[in-house]
Protein backbone atom coordinates (compact mmCIF):
# COMPACT_ATOMS: atom_id res chain seq x y z
CA UNK A 1 0.00 0.00 0.00
CA UNK A 2 1.46 2.97 -1.28
CA UNK A 3 2.30 6.11 1.32
CA UNK A 4 -0.74 8.55 0.61
CA UNK A 5 0.27 11.19 2.32
CA UNK A 6 0.45 14.73 -0.05
CA UNK A 7 3.77 16.06 0.91
CA UNK A 8 7.21 14.99 0.35
CA UNK A 9 9.22 14.26 2.97
CA UNK A 10 10.73 17.03 4.30
CA UNK A 11 14.57 17.25 3.94
CA UNK A 12 16.23 18.56 6.87
CA UNK A 13 18.57 21.43 6.37
CA UNK A 14 20.62 23.67 8.22
CA UNK A 15 18.65 26.94 9.81
CA UNK A 16 18.29 29.55 7.58
CA UNK A 17 20.16 32.49 9.40
CA UNK A 18 23.12 29.80 10.70
CA UNK A 19 23.53 28.69 7.07
CA UNK A 20 23.48 32.42 5.24
CA UNK A 21 26.98 32.87 7.46
CA UNK A 22 28.60 29.36 6.59
CA UNK A 23 29.49 27.71 3.16
CA UNK A 24 28.31 24.42 4.12
CA UNK A 25 25.77 22.24 2.65
CA UNK A 26 22.47 23.71 2.92
CA UNK A 27 19.92 20.48 2.78
CA UNK A 28 21.56 17.58 4.65
CA UNK A 29 19.80 14.99 2.97
CA UNK A 30 17.44 11.93 3.40
CA UNK A 31 18.29 9.41 6.40
CA UNK A 32 16.91 5.97 4.74
CA UNK A 33 14.20 5.57 6.98
CA UNK A 34 13.05 8.95 5.77
CA UNK A 35 14.13 7.58 2.17
CA UNK A 36 11.99 4.54 2.52
CA UNK A 37 8.94 6.61 3.79
CA UNK A 38 9.26 9.47 0.65
CA UNK A 39 9.90 6.24 -1.95
CA UNK A 40 7.16 4.59 -0.55
CA UNK A 41 4.59 7.33 -2.32
CA UNK A 42 5.92 6.49 -6.31
CA UNK A 43 2.90 4.86 -7.13
CA UNK A 44 5.08 2.69 -9.77
CA UNK A 45 2.85 4.01 -12.48
CA UNK A 46 3.03 1.58 -15.92
CA UNK A 47 3.76 4.17 -18.21
CA UNK A 48 6.09 6.14 -16.34
CA UNK A 49 5.76 9.74 -17.28
CA UNK A 50 8.30 10.74 -15.22
CA UNK A 51 10.88 8.90 -17.48
CA UNK A 52 10.02 10.81 -20.38
CA UNK A 53 11.03 14.06 -18.26
CA UNK A 54 14.33 13.13 -17.56
CA UNK A 55 17.17 13.64 -20.17
CA UNK A 56 19.60 10.83 -19.91
CA UNK A 57 15.93 8.38 -19.00
CA UNK A 58 16.76 6.96 -16.02
CA UNK A 59 14.41 4.84 -14.90
CA UNK A 60 12.88 6.31 -12.51
CA UNK A 61 10.20 4.14 -10.86
CA UNK A 62 12.70 0.79 -10.83
CA UNK A 63 15.37 2.34 -8.67
CA UNK A 64 12.38 4.42 -6.61
CA UNK A 65 11.05 0.58 -5.66
CA UNK A 66 14.26 -0.68 -5.00
CA UNK A 67 14.51 2.11 -2.00
CA UNK A 68 11.45 1.17 -0.86
CA UNK A 69 12.49 -2.42 -0.30
CA UNK A 70 15.74 -0.99 0.97
CA UNK A 71 17.54 -1.93 -1.50
CA UNK A 72 19.80 0.79 -1.92
CA UNK A 73 22.44 -1.12 -3.92
CA UNK A 74 20.79 -1.94 -6.54
CA UNK A 75 18.60 1.61 -6.87
CA UNK A 76 22.44 2.95 -7.75
CA UNK A 77 23.22 0.83 -10.08
CA UNK A 78 19.72 0.96 -11.68
CA UNK A 79 20.16 5.11 -11.81
CA UNK A 80 23.81 4.78 -12.81
CA UNK A 81 23.12 2.55 -15.77
CA UNK A 82 21.84 5.69 -17.41
CA UNK A 83 22.90 8.71 -15.09
CA UNK A 84 26.99 8.66 -14.62
CA UNK A 85 26.70 11.79 -11.81
CA UNK A 86 23.85 10.60 -9.35
CA UNK A 87 25.49 12.51 -6.18
CA UNK A 88 25.38 15.43 -8.46
CA UNK A 89 22.01 15.55 -10.32
CA UNK A 90 20.07 14.68 -7.02
CA UNK A 91 21.78 18.05 -5.82
CA UNK A 92 21.55 20.48 -9.33
CA UNK A 93 19.20 18.86 -11.34
CA UNK A 94 15.71 21.19 -12.33
CA UNK A 95 13.47 18.47 -11.09
CA UNK A 96 10.20 20.47 -10.87
CA UNK A 97 10.36 21.25 -14.69
CA UNK A 98 11.60 17.80 -15.77
CA UNK A 99 10.86 14.37 -13.65
CA UNK A 100 8.83 15.65 -10.68
CA UNK A 101 6.69 18.15 -13.35
CA UNK A 102 5.02 14.92 -14.80
CA UNK A 103 4.92 12.57 -11.53
CA UNK A 104 1.40 11.69 -11.12
CA UNK A 105 1.29 12.39 -7.30
CA UNK A 106 1.74 16.35 -8.12
CA UNK A 107 -1.16 16.25 -9.52
CA UNK A 108 -3.19 16.34 -6.16
CA UNK A 109 -0.10 17.31 -3.59
CA UNK A 110 3.50 17.49 -3.95
CA UNK A 111 5.73 15.04 -6.38
CA UNK A 112 7.41 12.18 -5.43
CA UNK A 113 10.79 14.15 -4.22
CA UNK A 114 12.46 11.92 -7.34
CA UNK A 115 15.99 14.18 -6.67
CA UNK A 116 16.49 13.98 -3.16
CA UNK A 117 15.59 10.12 -3.47
CA UNK A 118 18.73 10.51 -6.10
CA UNK A 119 20.83 12.20 -3.33
CA UNK A 120 20.63 9.43 -1.01
CA UNK A 121 21.30 6.48 -2.90
CA UNK A 122 24.22 7.88 -4.44
CA UNK A 123 25.40 9.82 -1.07
CA UNK A 124 24.22 6.05 0.72
CA UNK A 125 26.54 3.76 -2.08
CA UNK A 126 29.78 6.79 -1.63
CA UNK A 127 29.53 6.09 1.88
CA UNK A 128 28.85 2.46 2.14
CA UNK A 129 30.71 0.90 -0.57
CA UNK A 130 33.94 0.60 -1.88
CA UNK A 131 34.10 0.85 -5.63
CA UNK A 132 36.15 -1.44 -7.34
CA UNK A 133 37.08 0.34 -10.50
CA UNK A 134 37.77 -2.42 -13.56
CA UNK A 135 40.76 -0.77 -16.07
CA UNK A 136 38.95 -1.71 -19.02
CA UNK A 137 41.46 -3.27 -22.05
CA UNK A 138 42.81 -0.52 -23.91
CA UNK A 139 42.43 -0.81 -27.61
CA UNK A 140 45.50 1.67 -27.92
CA UNK A 141 43.46 4.42 -29.92
CA UNK A 142 43.91 7.88 -27.99
CA UNK A 143 40.77 10.99 -27.94
CA UNK A 144 41.46 14.69 -27.19
CA UNK A 145 38.77 16.25 -24.44
CA UNK A 146 38.49 20.35 -24.06
CA UNK A 147 37.09 20.86 -20.97
CA UNK A 148 36.63 19.37 -17.89
CA UNK A 149 33.20 20.13 -17.46
CA UNK A 150 30.27 17.69 -16.77
CA UNK A 151 29.75 17.26 -20.99
CA UNK A 152 33.82 16.51 -21.17
CA UNK A 153 33.96 14.27 -18.48
CA UNK A 154 30.42 11.85 -19.16
CA UNK A 155 32.22 12.14 -22.79
CA UNK A 156 35.02 10.68 -21.30
CA UNK A 157 34.28 8.45 -19.00
CA UNK A 158 32.13 6.71 -21.65
CA UNK A 159 34.67 6.53 -23.72
CA UNK A 160 37.39 4.79 -21.70
CA UNK A 161 34.60 1.89 -20.62
CA UNK A 162 35.36 1.19 -24.31
CA UNK A 163 39.05 1.04 -24.13
CA UNK A 164 40.03 4.67 -25.26
CA UNK A 165 43.30 6.50 -23.95
CA UNK A 166 41.50 9.57 -22.79
CA UNK A 167 43.20 12.95 -21.87
CA UNK A 168 41.04 15.52 -20.88
CA UNK A 169 43.08 19.04 -21.42
CA UNK A 170 41.54 21.63 -18.77
CA UNK A 171 42.22 25.39 -18.61
CA UNK A 172 42.01 25.42 -14.96
CA UNK A 173 44.03 24.31 -12.39
CA UNK A 174 40.82 22.09 -11.61
CA UNK A 175 38.80 19.45 -13.32
CA UNK A 176 35.00 20.11 -12.64
CA UNK A 177 33.94 23.02 -14.97
CA UNK A 178 30.85 25.08 -13.78
CA UNK A 179 30.51 22.29 -11.06
CA UNK A 180 33.81 23.48 -9.09
CA UNK A 181 34.37 27.28 -10.64
CA UNK A 182 30.61 27.99 -10.41
CA UNK A 183 27.97 26.10 -8.05
CA UNK A 184 29.09 26.94 -4.55
CA UNK A 185 30.18 24.46 -1.95
CA UNK A 186 26.89 25.05 0.10
CA UNK A 187 24.94 23.28 -2.78
CA UNK A 188 27.34 20.89 -4.09
CA UNK A 189 30.30 19.87 -1.98
CA UNK A 190 33.33 19.19 -4.10
CA UNK A 191 34.51 16.38 -2.76
CA UNK A 192 31.59 14.80 -4.27
CA UNK A 193 33.02 16.42 -7.71
CA UNK A 194 36.54 14.97 -6.93
CA UNK A 195 35.75 11.88 -6.60
CA UNK A 196 33.79 11.61 -9.02
CA UNK A 197 37.25 12.48 -11.59
CA UNK A 198 39.39 10.14 -9.30
CA UNK A 199 36.80 7.29 -10.48
CA UNK A 200 37.71 8.37 -13.83
CA UNK A 201 41.29 8.23 -13.38
CA UNK A 202 40.86 5.09 -11.81
CA UNK A 203 39.63 3.81 -15.34
CA UNK A 204 42.74 5.54 -16.76
CA UNK A 205 41.73 8.94 -18.35
CA UNK A 206 44.20 11.28 -17.93
CA UNK A 207 43.81 15.22 -16.95
CA UNK A 208 45.87 17.84 -18.04
CA UNK A 209 44.88 21.25 -15.93
CA UNK A 210 46.00 24.84 -17.12
CA UNK A 211 46.17 23.36 -21.33
CA UNK A 212 43.77 26.46 -22.28
CA UNK A 213 43.67 24.56 -26.31
CA UNK A 214 43.74 27.48 -28.50
CA UNK A 215 46.33 28.96 -26.74
CA UNK A 216 48.74 26.40 -25.06
CA UNK A 217 48.41 23.67 -27.88
CA UNK A 218 45.40 24.12 -30.59
CA UNK A 219 43.29 21.71 -32.21
CA UNK A 220 45.61 20.72 -35.45
CA UNK A 221 48.37 20.29 -32.90
CA UNK A 222 45.98 18.01 -30.68
CA UNK A 223 45.50 15.65 -33.81
CA UNK A 224 49.20 15.91 -35.27
CA UNK A 225 50.44 14.75 -31.72
CA UNK A 226 48.53 11.62 -32.30
CA UNK A 227 45.01 12.25 -31.19
CA UNK A 228 42.21 10.49 -34.06
CA UNK A 229 39.33 12.59 -32.39
CA UNK A 230 38.45 15.54 -30.63
CA UNK A 231 35.35 16.56 -28.27
CA UNK A 232 34.58 20.18 -27.34
CA UNK A 233 33.08 20.75 -23.55
CA UNK A 234 34.50 23.90 -23.33
CA UNK A 235 31.40 25.45 -21.92
CA UNK A 236 30.07 29.07 -22.49
CA UNK A 237 32.32 30.72 -19.74
CA UNK A 238 32.00 34.74 -21.30
CA UNK A 239 29.71 36.34 -19.18
CA UNK A 240 27.63 39.40 -20.64
CA UNK A 241 27.14 42.59 -20.03
CA UNK A 242 24.02 45.22 -20.22
CA UNK A 243 26.57 47.96 -21.84
CA UNK A 244 25.54 50.39 -19.69
CA UNK A 245 26.55 53.93 -17.79
CA UNK A 246 28.88 53.23 -15.02
CA UNK A 247 29.60 49.52 -15.96
CA UNK A 248 33.50 50.15 -15.16
CA UNK A 249 33.42 51.53 -12.00
CA UNK A 250 35.31 49.33 -9.17
CA UNK A 251 32.84 47.05 -7.54
CA UNK A 252 31.54 45.69 -10.72
CA UNK A 253 31.58 41.66 -11.59
CA UNK A 254 30.46 39.28 -13.79
CA UNK A 255 29.00 36.53 -11.95
CA UNK A 256 31.47 33.98 -13.30
CA UNK A 257 34.29 35.96 -12.01
CA UNK A 258 32.76 36.48 -8.37
CA UNK A 259 31.82 32.96 -7.94
CA UNK A 260 35.13 31.84 -9.60
CA UNK A 261 37.10 34.06 -7.22
CA UNK A 262 35.37 32.57 -4.33
CA UNK A 263 34.33 28.74 -5.05
CA UNK A 264 36.97 27.72 -7.16
CA UNK A 265 39.80 30.07 -5.19
CA UNK A 266 38.25 30.13 -2.26
CA UNK A 267 38.27 33.61 -1.46
CA UNK A 268 35.96 32.93 1.53
CA UNK A 269 38.29 30.61 3.50
CA UNK A 270 40.92 33.01 5.21
CA UNK A 271 43.41 29.83 4.95
CA UNK A 272 43.79 31.14 1.06
CA UNK A 273 44.98 34.78 -0.52
CA UNK A 274 42.26 35.16 -2.90
CA UNK A 275 41.68 39.39 -2.96
CA UNK A 276 38.04 40.31 -2.92
CA UNK A 277 36.41 43.08 -1.42
CA UNK A 278 33.83 42.68 1.30
CA UNK A 279 30.85 44.46 0.47
CA UNK A 280 27.66 46.09 2.50
CA UNK A 281 24.75 45.98 0.06
CA UNK A 282 25.11 44.25 -3.34
CA UNK A 283 22.59 43.96 -6.43
CA UNK A 284 22.86 41.42 -8.52
CA UNK A 285 21.30 41.55 -11.87
CA UNK A 286 19.33 38.64 -13.36
CA UNK A 287 16.98 35.37 -12.47
CA UNK A 288 18.50 32.57 -12.84
CA UNK A 289 20.80 30.13 -11.13
CA UNK A 290 23.99 31.96 -11.28
CA UNK A 291 22.27 35.16 -9.95
CA UNK A 292 20.68 32.91 -7.09
CA UNK A 293 24.46 31.36 -6.16
CA UNK A 294 26.39 34.88 -6.37
CA UNK A 295 23.12 36.51 -4.01
CA UNK A 296 23.73 34.07 -1.54
CA UNK A 297 27.47 34.13 -1.77
CA UNK A 298 27.38 37.76 -1.14
CA UNK A 299 24.94 37.08 1.88
CA UNK A 300 27.25 34.60 3.44
CA UNK A 301 30.63 36.81 2.96
CA UNK A 302 28.45 39.04 5.27
CA UNK A 303 26.70 41.66 2.96
CA UNK A 304 23.92 43.29 5.05
CA UNK A 305 21.15 43.85 2.00
CA UNK A 306 21.60 41.62 -0.88
CA UNK A 307 19.07 42.32 -3.85
CA UNK A 308 17.87 40.13 -6.71
CA UNK A 309 17.44 42.96 -9.46
CA UNK A 310 15.36 40.83 -11.96
CA UNK A 311 13.38 42.80 -15.43
CA UNK A 312 10.56 40.19 -15.38
CA UNK A 313 8.38 38.78 -12.37
CA UNK A 314 8.48 35.58 -10.00
CA UNK A 315 6.37 33.50 -12.82
CA UNK A 316 9.08 33.75 -15.49
CA UNK A 317 12.33 33.68 -12.95
CA UNK A 318 14.61 31.12 -14.46
CA UNK A 319 16.22 29.41 -11.32
CA UNK A 320 15.37 26.32 -9.31
CA UNK A 321 12.51 26.34 -7.30
CA UNK A 322 14.67 25.46 -4.02
CA UNK A 323 17.21 27.81 -4.62
CA UNK A 324 14.67 30.54 -5.29
CA UNK A 325 12.78 29.41 -1.54
CA UNK A 326 16.39 29.06 -0.07
CA UNK A 327 17.70 32.55 -1.05
CA UNK A 328 14.58 34.34 0.01
CA UNK A 329 14.99 32.26 3.48
CA UNK A 330 18.39 33.88 4.10
CA UNK A 331 16.98 37.28 3.78
CA UNK A 332 17.99 38.16 -0.27
CA UNK A 333 15.75 40.84 -1.24
CA UNK A 334 13.64 40.24 -4.50
CA UNK A 335 13.57 43.48 -6.34
CA UNK A 336 11.00 41.98 -9.24
CA UNK A 337 10.24 43.73 -12.41
CA UNK A 338 12.46 46.33 -12.03
CA UNK A 339 15.81 46.78 -14.77
CA UNK A 340 19.41 48.82 -13.84
CA UNK A 341 19.60 51.54 -16.60
CA UNK A 342 22.80 53.07 -14.85
CA UNK A 343 25.23 52.71 -12.34
CA UNK A 344 26.25 55.07 -10.26
CA UNK A 345 29.91 56.09 -8.43
CA UNK A 346 31.74 58.55 -6.58
CA UNK A 347 35.29 60.57 -7.30
CA UNK A 348 37.20 57.38 -6.62
CA UNK A 349 35.09 55.50 -8.94
CA UNK A 350 33.68 53.53 -6.36
CA UNK A 351 29.80 51.59 -7.01
CA UNK A 352 27.58 53.81 -4.53
CA UNK A 353 24.07 52.87 -6.21
CA UNK A 354 22.46 51.69 -9.25
CA UNK A 355 19.60 53.46 -10.56
CA UNK A 356 16.62 51.33 -11.48
CA UNK A 357 13.34 51.63 -13.64
CA UNK A 358 10.12 49.76 -13.22
CA UNK A 359 8.91 47.39 -15.66
CA UNK A 360 5.42 45.98 -16.61
CA UNK A 361 4.60 42.73 -18.91
CA UNK A 362 3.66 42.82 -22.31
CA UNK A 363 3.02 40.21 -24.66
CA UNK A 364 4.85 36.96 -24.83
CA UNK A 365 8.19 37.06 -26.66
CA UNK A 366 9.98 34.77 -28.76
CA UNK A 367 11.00 32.98 -25.43
CA UNK A 368 7.23 32.30 -24.81
CA UNK A 369 7.66 34.77 -21.34
CA UNK A 370 6.03 37.89 -21.03
CA UNK A 371 8.04 41.02 -22.92
CA UNK A 372 9.27 43.21 -20.43
CA UNK A 373 7.99 46.80 -20.59
CA UNK A 374 9.85 50.02 -19.26
CA UNK A 375 7.30 51.96 -17.25
CA UNK A 376 8.56 55.37 -18.01
CA UNK A 377 9.07 57.89 -15.54
CA UNK A 378 9.47 55.16 -12.43
CA UNK A 379 13.62 55.70 -12.19
CA UNK A 380 14.57 55.40 -8.58
CA UNK A 381 18.23 54.27 -6.82
CA UNK A 382 18.92 51.79 -4.96
CA UNK A 383 22.91 52.15 -2.39
CA UNK A 384 24.51 49.41 -3.23
CA UNK A 385 28.47 49.31 -3.46
CA UNK A 386 28.63 46.13 -5.28
CA UNK A 387 27.00 44.91 -8.68
CA UNK A 388 27.14 41.70 -9.87
CA UNK A 389 25.93 40.64 -13.65
CA UNK A 390 24.33 37.71 -14.30
CA UNK A 391 21.96 38.18 -17.19
CA UNK A 392 24.25 35.59 -19.45
CA UNK A 393 27.21 34.21 -20.70
CA UNK A 394 28.33 32.63 -24.48
CA UNK A 395 30.92 29.99 -25.56
CA UNK A 396 34.72 31.94 -25.70
CA UNK A 397 35.51 32.37 -29.15
CA UNK A 398 38.98 31.47 -28.37
CA UNK A 399 38.58 27.67 -30.16
CA UNK A 400 36.12 28.60 -33.07
CA UNK A 401 38.79 31.40 -34.13
CA UNK A 402 42.03 29.01 -33.61
CA UNK A 403 40.32 26.04 -35.13
CA UNK A 404 40.10 25.69 -39.31
CA UNK A 405 37.25 24.59 -40.56
CA UNK A 406 35.00 24.98 -37.45
CA UNK A 407 31.34 26.87 -37.87
CA UNK A 408 29.66 28.52 -35.29
CA UNK A 409 26.49 29.96 -34.84
CA UNK A 410 25.36 34.00 -34.57
CA UNK A 411 25.33 33.46 -30.84
CA UNK A 412 28.81 32.30 -31.10
CA UNK A 413 27.54 28.32 -30.00
CA UNK A 414 29.78 25.60 -31.93
CA UNK A 415 27.14 23.49 -34.34
CA UNK A 416 27.16 20.29 -34.45
CA UNK A 417 24.43 17.95 -35.48
CA UNK A 418 21.84 17.22 -32.61
CA UNK A 419 21.93 13.45 -33.37
CA UNK A 420 25.99 13.00 -33.09
CA UNK A 421 27.31 15.82 -32.00
CA UNK A 422 29.74 15.81 -35.10
CA UNK A 423 30.65 19.38 -35.97
CA UNK A 424 31.61 20.82 -38.97
CA UNK A 425 35.24 19.82 -39.10
CA UNK A 426 35.88 15.67 -39.87
CA UNK A 427 36.97 13.95 -36.28
CA UNK A 428 35.77 16.86 -34.38
CA UNK A 429 32.61 16.50 -31.95
CA UNK A 430 31.02 19.02 -29.47
CA UNK A 431 28.13 19.29 -27.23
CA UNK A 432 27.21 21.03 -23.47
CA UNK A 433 26.70 24.61 -23.47
CA UNK A 434 29.92 25.05 -26.05
CA UNK A 435 27.18 24.15 -28.77
CA UNK A 436 23.54 25.03 -26.94
CA UNK A 437 24.70 28.16 -25.13
CA UNK A 438 24.02 27.99 -20.92
CA UNK A 439 21.69 24.98 -20.16
CA UNK A 440 22.17 22.29 -17.87
CA UNK A 441 24.13 19.39 -16.29
CA UNK A 442 22.11 17.00 -17.28
CA UNK A 443 21.62 17.91 -20.85
CA UNK A 444 25.61 18.17 -20.55
CA UNK A 445 26.16 15.13 -19.70
CA UNK A 446 23.89 13.86 -22.50
CA UNK A 447 25.69 15.19 -25.02
CA UNK A 448 29.00 14.41 -23.82
CA UNK A 449 27.24 10.36 -23.67
CA UNK A 450 25.95 10.64 -27.05
CA UNK A 451 29.08 12.67 -28.67
CA UNK A 452 31.38 9.71 -27.29
CA UNK A 453 28.90 6.95 -28.93
CA UNK A 454 29.71 8.99 -32.44
CA UNK A 455 33.06 9.09 -31.72
CA UNK A 456 33.33 5.28 -31.27
CA UNK A 457 31.91 4.67 -34.72
CA UNK A 458 33.55 7.15 -36.49
CA UNK A 459 36.74 5.46 -35.07
CA UNK A 460 36.01 2.33 -35.94
CA UNK A 461 34.80 3.39 -39.52
CA UNK A 462 31.30 2.16 -39.14
CA UNK A 463 30.27 6.96 -40.27
P1 LIG B 1 31.35 23.76 -18.17
O1 LIG B 1 30.80 23.18 -16.93
O2 LIG B 1 31.38 25.22 -18.31
O3 LIG B 1 32.83 23.19 -18.35
C1 LIG B 1 33.66 23.64 -19.40
C2 LIG B 1 35.11 23.48 -19.00
O4 LIG B 1 35.92 23.75 -20.14
C3 LIG B 1 35.55 24.45 -17.92
O5 LIG B 1 36.21 23.74 -16.89
C4 LIG B 1 36.50 25.40 -18.64
O6 LIG B 1 37.56 25.87 -17.80
C5 LIG B 1 37.05 24.50 -19.74
N1 LIG B 1 37.53 25.24 -20.92
C6 LIG B 1 36.94 26.28 -21.54
N2 LIG B 1 37.67 26.64 -22.61
C7 LIG B 1 38.74 25.82 -22.66
C8 LIG B 1 39.85 25.72 -23.52
N3 LIG B 1 40.00 26.53 -24.56
N4 LIG B 1 40.79 24.79 -23.26
C9 LIG B 1 40.66 23.94 -22.20
N5 LIG B 1 39.61 24.00 -21.34
C10 LIG B 1 38.67 24.92 -21.58
N6 LIG B 1 22.79 23.62 -14.17
C11 LIG B 1 21.94 22.79 -13.54
O7 LIG B 1 21.50 21.79 -14.12
N7 LIG B 1 21.54 23.03 -12.24
C12 LIG B 1 22.04 24.07 -11.52
O8 LIG B 1 21.67 24.25 -10.37
C13 LIG B 1 22.97 24.94 -12.16
N8 LIG B 1 23.52 25.98 -11.49
C14 LIG B 1 24.47 26.75 -12.10
C15 LIG B 1 25.11 27.74 -11.36
C16 LIG B 1 26.11 28.49 -11.94
C17 LIG B 1 26.80 29.54 -11.12
C18 LIG B 1 26.47 28.30 -13.32
C19 LIG B 1 27.53 29.14 -13.98
C20 LIG B 1 25.82 27.33 -14.06
C21 LIG B 1 24.83 26.53 -13.46
N9 LIG B 1 24.19 25.52 -14.16
C22 LIG B 1 23.32 24.68 -13.52
C23 LIG B 1 24.53 25.25 -15.57
C24 LIG B 1 25.49 24.06 -15.71
O9 LIG B 1 26.46 24.11 -14.71
C25 LIG B 1 26.10 24.05 -17.09
O10 LIG B 1 25.05 23.93 -18.03
C26 LIG B 1 27.07 22.86 -17.25
O11 LIG B 1 28.11 22.92 -16.32
C27 LIG B 1 27.64 22.84 -18.67
O12 LIG B 1 28.61 21.83 -18.74
P2 LIG B 1 29.78 21.91 -19.81
O13 LIG B 1 30.62 20.70 -19.57
O14 LIG B 1 29.22 22.11 -21.16
O15 LIG B 1 30.59 23.24 -19.47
Amino acid sequence: MPNMSLKKVAMPEQAPDVRNKNFQEVALGYTAEMAIEEAQRCLGCKNMPCVAGCPVGVRIPEFITQCAAGEFEQAYQTIKSTNALPAVCGRVCPQETQCEALCVRGKKGEPVAIGSLERFVADWYMANTVEKCVRPASNGRKVAIIGAGPAGLSCAGALARLGYAVTIFEAFHLAGGVLVYGIPEFRLPKAIVRKEIDSLREMGVKVENNMLIGKVLSVDELFASGFEAVFIGAGAGLPSFMDIEGETLLGIYSANEYLTRINLMRAYDDAYDTPLLRHRRAAVVGGGNVAMDAARCAKRLGAEDVYIVYRRSLTELPARAEEVHHAKEEGVIFKLLNNPVRILGNDKRMVTGIECVEMGLGEPDASGRRRPVVIEGSNFELAVDAVIMAIGTSPNPLLSRTTNGLDVNKRGCIVADEETMQTSRAGVYAGGDAVTGAATVILAMGAGKTAAASIDRYLQGMI
